[in-house]
């Protein structure tokens, strides 16, 4: 395989020519045209022949190919699925809100964790992206689209703790304004949990928006429906939280699937309420999406509207997130790493 150089920072980029005998300068340039989505190395005007050349034959950009372009006739939200070149997919969802365009992106083929009601686990595990996986499904979208993605989520497939290196590189090229230029504010990272990862997050001094994904606030029912609260049960969890806001992060945004008669009872709505007790917080609901073979089914409207309004009325802010590209089944929780004929 090529050397995707979206793996290197600026400063690597640099160093690797200097060491191949090319003027260091020319890593900027390089940097300057992938980062604007140009494929051909002979398109780079400005770089002499034999270097367009040398590039050609060893590196690739770090664009993805796009196999499958999916557009919601509901909202426009797009699906794409991108080839990385090995044999293994991975999907992004673009997403257009009042403010610009967010993009979902993945952080691992296929994932580790488990959940019970996620469709990214169930086909197993296959390997981390790189920083420049994660790079490239940004650059490549925008190029496609003629458009600049202004925020950043991480949360397709993937555990983006279970990959901390690639996605903190990732994070910092990300923000870099001779990168993508996309402040930290505007990139989100949603974890289901993984304690280490978060208390190390908060000694990068990278101020991004957290996300937990937490579903239940039960020990026993989200170790059941979570693995990974058997290793990091909830103390845990909140702890770990605590201390992200109090290094300097912002506050925490709580990822709540509402699954009917699972999690969305009087009772649930209560416990959360405790548990959030005195956290910088905002909660999330997400209304279950279906998942093929899923034993599960999404909370009926009342229900949401009545654990909404037990938690509003402790003072903790709810929104509902708004339900994008269901028809091409793109929504939180759908995405797959494989070639589907359904999408
Ligand atoms: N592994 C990370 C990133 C994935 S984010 C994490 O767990 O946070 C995807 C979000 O969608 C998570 O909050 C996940 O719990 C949620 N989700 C998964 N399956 C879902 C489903 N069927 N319906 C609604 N949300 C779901």
């Amino acid at each position: 395989m090529k050397k995707n150089l979206l793996d290197f920072s600026a400063r690597e980029l640099n160093l690797f020519m200097k060491e191949h005998g090319v003027p260091a300068f020319r890593g900027t340039q390089i940097r300057k045209w992938i980062y604007q989505g140009v494929e051909d190395f002979d398109q780079m005007t400005d770089l002499p022949k034999d270097l367009r050349e040398w590039l050609t034959q060893y590196f690739s950009t770090g664009a993805l190919k796009i196999k499958r372009l999916l557009k919601s006739s509901m909202d426009g939200t797009c699906k794409f699925l991108f080839d990385l070149g090995d044999g293994n997919y991975i999907e992004s969802v673009l997403m257009k809100y009042s403010y610009g365009y967010s993009l979902c992106i993945s952080s691992q083929v296929g994932c580790k964790m488990g959940c019970k009601f996620c469709a990214s686990t169930g086909a197993g595990f296959v390997r981390n992206l790189t920083a420049g996986e994660m790079l490239g499904q940004i650059i490549t979208v925008n190029r496609e689209r003629g458009i600049r993605i202004g925020h950043v989520v991480i949360m397709g497939v993937g555990e983006p703790m279970d990959n901390y290196d690639n996605v903190v590189k990732f994070l910092r090229e990300a923000q870099a304004p001779d990168g993508l230029g996309i402040s930290f504010r505007h990139l989100s990272l949603s974890t289901c949990g993984v304690v280490p990862g978060i208390n190390k997050l908060a000694e990068e001094k990278m101020p991004v928006t957290l996300a937990i994904s937490l579903h239940s606030p039960f020990n026993e029912q989200r170790s059941e429906i979570m693995p990974i609260n058997r290793r990091y049960p909830l103390e845990e969890l909140m702890e770990a939280c605590r201390s992200y806001i109090l290094s300097g992060g912002r506050r925490i945004t709580f990822e709540y699937a509402m699954i009917r008669d699972v999690n969305d009872t009087k009772e649930h709505a209560y416990e959360l309420c405790k548990l959030l007790k005195g956290v910088q917080s905002h909660v999330n609901l997400i209304p279950m999406n279906n998942i093929p073979g899923s034993e599960f089914s999404r909370s009926k409207p009342e229900d949401v509207e009545r654990f909404t309004k037990i938690l509003t009325d402790k003072g903790i802010e709810v929104t509902v997130r708004r339900e994008l590209g269901r028809d091409i089944s793109a929504a939180c929780g759908q995405l797959r790493r494989s070639e589907t004929k359904e999408g």
